[in-house]
């Protein structure tokens, strides 16, 4: 994830949730089922922005909610992209096995510069697949928990790695790489709440993990619904309404049913629908913002995990390339 500030909803349940349970999955003989590393990807956040003054405390607001959702720096090593420079190393030996016009055909490469109105791209947005892609292969990753919108970035990763091992051979174990597969949530592309398609920081329709339910309620009275349910008791359409999805991730199963069917018959106007969403949403945030108290409280700890995560990752890192450089005679 890049370092953006605090968090919001899609984050959570495109990427997060995802994330926390793969940390905590058990095989069959009850050990981990994963190893799991979690990347801040500070150097991906110049590709929409070069302003950095406010990068540091970015950081840690978001270590701060990954910590508080459950990522377990005990289990999960959370590392900055920019301390670990095999990321810039391994970025330039992968970018020679891709070419310019694949990377032009990325559809969120599009999807962003529309909806930031960017008319040119730069050098290095157009390559941010491809520092991804060893972001991911750096630490051998085999299974990448991400949002949809990621979906055509992990397809570059898996074309990069076959080309490298169709090129390069390790003189011991032959490919140096697997193609990892993604991971996506159920719900992996959260709508924002002013009806666009995706919940974004940069297009300022966001509920954050760390808003409190007065915050969530506010927020959720001016979102978007059924454009056509002008009046309470007109009747609704739930499959078009921004809050019906929300509450079909929120709500307990039972209750979505019933609002469904009390919107569709002009029952249930949209306010009191709101106020059943912001207290599911809440309900569900009330343990993250009792956790996220206690770390927001105390950054220099927050550091510290990064730094120790750091140290952990750099080893695993410089590993891989002596890997890489050895399948490619540089060693
Ligand atoms: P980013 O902040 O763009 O680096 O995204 C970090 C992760 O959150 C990626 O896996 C995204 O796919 C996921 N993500 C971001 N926004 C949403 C959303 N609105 N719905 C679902 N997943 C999202």
């Amino acid at each position: 994830m890049r370092p953006t500030g605090k968090l919001h909803l899609g984050h959570f349940t495109g990427a997060l949730e995802n994330w926390v349970a793969r940390q905590n999955e058990l095989d069959a003989d009850g050990q981990r089922a994963f190893e799991t590393f979690f990347l801040i990807a500070d150097y991906h956040n110049l590709t929409t922005s070069l302003e950095t003054s406010d990068i540091f405390d970015c950081t840690i607001d978001m270590a701060t909610d990954w910590l508080a959702a459950g990522v377990d720096p005990e289990k999960s090593p959370i590392f900055r992209q920019s301390r670990v420079k095999e990321h810039t190393e391994l970025f330039l030996i992968y970018s020679m096995l891709i070419t310019a016009s694949r990377l032009e055909r990325n559809p969120t490469l599009k999807d962003q510069l529309r909806d930031l109105n960017m008319d040119a791209v730069s050098y290095g947005h157009l390559g941010y697949p491809v520092l991804q892609a060893a972001d991911i292969l750096l630490y051998k990753g085999n299974i990448v928990p991400v949002g949809e919108d990621q979906l055509p970035h992990v397809e570059i990763t898996r074309e990069i790695a076959r080309r490298f091992n169709n090129q390069y051979q390790h003189p011991v174990f032959g490919d140096v790489f697997e193609e990892p597969e993604p991971k996506i949530t159920k719900f992996s592309r959260l709508a924002g709440l002013d009806g666009k398609t995706k919940m974004s920081k940069s297009l300022g329709n966001t509920i954050l993990l760390s808003d409190k339910p007065e915050e969530v309620f506010n927020k959720l009275r001016k979102a978007v619904t059924d454009t056509q349910k002008i009046r309470k008791n007109d009747p609704g359409r739930p499959e078009v309404c921004t809050v019906f999805s929300y509450h079909r991730r929120f709500s307990d199963p039972d209750s979505v049913e019933s609002i469904a069917r009390d919107c569709r018959s002009g029952a249930l106007g949209c306010v009191d629908c709101k106020k059943a969403c912001a207290e599911a949403i809440s309900g569900e945030l009330a343990p993250i913002l009792e956790k996220r108290s206690g770390y927001a409280s105390r950054p220099e700890m927050v550091k510290d995990i990064l730094l120790s995560g750091e140290e952990h990752a750099r080893r695993i890192a410089e590993t891989t390339m002596q890997e890489v450089r050895i399948a490619m005679n540089i060693g």
